[in-house]
């Protein structure tokens, strides 16, 4: 069943072969089984599922079927999810139930999904290793003892390990590529404002885009065709027409011309470099036309965004007091306390931390030197990206540095984390679409490699992924989840 595309799994629910029941039954126990050392999961939604399911399957019978009719999937808890806990990783959201369902979750219902939990995260999806979780830290599948990546670390997990066929993340600095690359799976981060925000709890607004892992770019191009669209709920998402982007991912290949920037390659592990190498050396093989280019801001992105995000989330996060949102104190003499000691409770150090950065560097007098120098950069960075796609269909580049880091290796060094987002931010900070998949093993740990495209180029990128992975078979390893139960 695992191995399967969803597009696959479809023909069979359709024709009635497997039923979304049995399917369903066949991941929650997988769950149980597996994820117990894995910690993928914050809350398993097995009865819900099963009554869905059972729902689909009735509506199989009669002839119903919708696009996504039966599939299970995996939504990150970042995305409100009515009368399901959505804790954001955080204790501050623990109990936690919304009144209502994100867009993300109520199209994905509408389209027939059944979903089977919510994932484990870093908290408010700051993070870059799953070790800032309330609920404890996601391992990566590969290796125990090492970190999924992150924020999205628990969907990035689960997928990997075949406990869900696919699965929703957000990507506000490299989320969803980030840990694709480090479980060795498909991960897509859309353009800004093509996937709808409304319900999906803010960490900085202007980068955050939702997004889903899968095991290849088909099933990218499948889930996002459901996802997308205008809502009127956000007012930023966009209005642009949502094409059928999985037929036009298998739309016959013609060839592109794609620029690889010099700075993607600096500071590269070795056996990474070679690696991406041998996968320039396979689009090669199919009419691609690499060049070099530049993209010398890119290097000023980690700084930038670190200045942008968390001045972002110290505003969007000023709603959890203890009052409005969030976590109660027991016991506070007066309101000021209440506030005080039910942030200094609910939020975790990184979360403390950026929103001290973020106020720091909103404030009188610094606003200027820091706020807005790094608003110039992010300027700059799109209008480089912007005069590489005058010139290329696409950008790649490895999508991390390195493969998976140890557990705790850079816990207690903030900077390091987050440099593990060199290659993945820029393309938040210009809004632009991107994926990561697999592209070969550095003993026997996955890397990523990075498509990038223009503004509502997903198609374009979704193709050469697609391409990519007919010539390859690195999207169809898996680790040994015999090993650890
Ligand atoms: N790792 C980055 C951060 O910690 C990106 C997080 C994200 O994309 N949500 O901010």
């Amino acid at each position: 069943m695992e191995n399967k595309t969803l597009t696959e799994l479809t023909v069979e629910l359709k024709s009635k072969k497997i039923s979304s029941s049995e399917l369903t039954k066949y991941y929650l126990e997988k769950i149980k089984k597996y994820d117990p050392r894995l910690n993928s999961f914050i809350t398993l939604t097995e009865e819900f599922a099963l009554k869905k399911a059972s729902q689909i399957d009735t509506e199989i019978s009669k002839g119903n079927f919708k696009p996504l009719s039966g599939i299970p999937i995996a939504q990150k808890d970042i995305f409100c999810t009515k009368g399901v806990r959505t804790t954001c990783g955080s204790k501050m959201l623990s109990n936690f139930i919304s009144p209502y369902d994100a867009t993300v979750i109520r199209k994905l219902n509408e389209a027939g999904t059944v979903m089977i939990g919510k994932t484990n995260m870093d908290e408010f999806a700051m993070g870059s290793s799953n070790e800032t979780s309330y609920f404890g830290t996601v391992k990566n599948p590969w290796d125990l003892e090492r970190v999924p990546g992150g924020s999205s670390g628990g969907s990035a997990a689960c997928v990997s390990a075949g406990l869900a066929p696919c699965a929703t993340g957000t990507d506000t600095g490299g989320s969803i590529r980030q840990p694709a690359s480090l479980t060795g799976i498909c991960g897509l981060k859309p353009t800004y404002g093509r996937v709808s925000r409304y319900g999906m709890i803010a960490f900085a607004s202007s980068l955050d885009q939702a997004g889903v892992f899968a095991k290849t770019a088909e099933d990218c191009a499948l889930l996002l065709t459901h996802m997308s669209g205008y809502d009127e709920q956000d007012s930023t998402s966009s209005r642009e027409s949502v094409p059928n982007y999985l037929q036009e991912c298998k739309a016959e290949f013609k060839g592109m011309k794609i620029g690889i920037p010099k700075e993607f390659l600096e500071g590269l592990d070795h056996d990474v470099h070679l690696i991406f190498d041998e996968a320039v050396k396979q689009l090669e093989k199919v009419n691609c036309k690499i060049v070099e280019i530049s993209l010398k801001s890119s290097k000023l992105g980690v700084s930038a965004y670190q200045v942008v995000a968390p001045a972002e989330c110290s505003s969007n996060l000023s709603r959890y007091d203890g009052v409005r949102f969030g976590h109660r104190t027991k016991d506070a003499e007066n309101i000021i306390e209440l506030y005080k000691k039910s942030r200094s409770e609910g939020f975790g150090d990184e979360v403390k931390r950026r929103i001290l950065v973020g106020t720091y560097a909103l404030s009188a007098g610094y606003y200027d030197a820091y706020y807005i120098k790094a608003q110039k950069i992010r300027s700059l960075i799109s209008r480089e990206f912007k005069e590489a796609f005058d010139k290329v269909d696409l950008i790649i580049g490895p999508t991390t540095p390195d493969v998976a880091f140890k557990l705790g290796e850079k816990l207690n060094d903030p900077i390091a984390m987050y440099l593990s987002d060199i290659f993945t931010v820029s393309t938040n900070l210009a809004g632009l679409p991107a994926i990561s998949i697999p592209m070969g093993m550095k003993k026997n740990l996955p890397t990523g490699l990075q498509i990038i495209g223009g503004h509502f180029q997903e198609s374009k990128l979704l193709s050469l992924a697609h391409e990519f992975q007919k010539m390859t078979d690195w999207h169809l390893q898996k680790p040994d989840n015999q090993k650890w139960i």
